[in-house]
């Protein structure tokens, strides 16, 4: 008679044996060994499927009013450099 304790199994990831204990099923409903195993996550419940709480405060700080823009007006004459005869 076949007993439990000494049954070998083979981890679906990696494809080497173990005890039969040792596999555990993961997420996708495969059988693998404790170092292929993701832990007690899943696909359901794991940190990087939920959305981050992220605080973002549009107001600025110090902020002065718009006073339009400035216009300097220059002549194009004032920059050319002079004309000697
Ligand atoms: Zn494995």
């Amino acid at each position: 008679m076949a007993s439990e304790k000494k049954a070998i199994g083979e981890c679906d990831m990696c494809g080497f044996q173990y005890p039969l204990h040792q596999l555990k099923k993961n997420s996708m409903g495969f059988r693998v060994c404790p170092s292929d195993w993701e832990g007690a996550y899943n696909l359901q419940n794991h940190p990087q499927n939920k959305i981050p709480r992220v605080h973002d405060d549009e107001n600025i700080r110090n902020a002065r009013p718009d006073e339009g823009d400035t216009y300097v007006t220059v002549t194009t004459t004032d920059w050319l450099p002079p004309v000697y005869p």
